[in-house]
């Protein structure tokens, strides 16, 4: 399904310059049969922990820095997991374009003004996550969000999230961040085993409806989901 065929292209009035490859992946059920199966629950607790229905559809791109360790499986994976945790919002993740970026040794580890040259040198459609292999920022964190409020000097950062390959349990910090960009907001929560705690967990996964409605509402109003028909 994923397509390695690449093609130089030098981007206009760029000073980088980037080799792609682009794969657009439906994830629907007929165009990629559901994967992980060594987790996949029993149809008994599937039933009763399934998702609400979908009001929302999300169209992600990611991109993934050649050479930063990740791989187009664990993108997807990662994204994956990541939709599963998002549906609970009734968001179902119905399409991911990969595209893959051939980038110098000094652009794959996230520090902002690279990042910028990044975002602006190839422009994808948004959101849009950037798979990384390290950090360049103090603090170092594993993973960055950039929404609309923290933009306004950087707006080519804005409704993006970059993840280091370093990162723990990957899924639930990819639907960390982008609850942050969705819902335009750096908040957090105290609430046991929310999602947005500071600290993200395996165990951290649910978002409440009020953090839902933000989601969904700001989310559409930003372009960023489409209602479901
Ligand atoms: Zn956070």
């Amino acid at each position: 399904m994923i397509c390695r065929r690449a093609q130089t292209a030098q981007h206009r009035q760029s000073s980088l310059t980037v080799c792609l490859a682009a794969a657009l992946l439906l994830l629907s059920t007929a165009a990629l049969p559901q994967a992980a199966p060594a987790t996949r629950q029993a149809p008994a607790a599937a039933k009763k922990g399934a998702p609400p229905k979908a009001t929302h559809l999300l169209h992600l791109t990611a991109v993934r820095l050649d050479g930063s360790g990740w791989t187009d499986e664990r993108v997807l994976e990662v994204v994956r997991g990541a939709g599963r945790v998002l549906a609970r919002c009734g968001v179902k993740l119905e399409r991911m374009e990969l595209v893959i970026l051939a980038v110098p040794p000094s652009y794959l580890d996230l520090a902002t003004p690279v990042a910028r040259e990044v975002a602006r040198d190839y422009r994808v459609a948004r959101p849009a996550v950037y798979f990384v292999r390290d950090t360049r920022s103090s603090p170092a964190f594993e993973a960055e969000s950039f929404g609309r409020g923290n933009t306004k000097s950087r707006p080519e950062l804005a409704d993006t999230v970059w993840i280091t390959v370093t990162a723990r349990d990957p899924h639930i910090v990819l639907a960390h961040e982008l609850a942050h960009v969705l819902m335009d907001s750096g908040g957090h929560s105290d609430e046991p085993g929310n999602l947005m705690r500071d600290q993200t967990s395996p165990k951290n996964t649910a978002l409440n409806p009020a953090q839902c409605a933000r989601l969904r509402d700001t989310a559409t109003g930003n372009g960023l989901l489409k209602k479901a028909k």
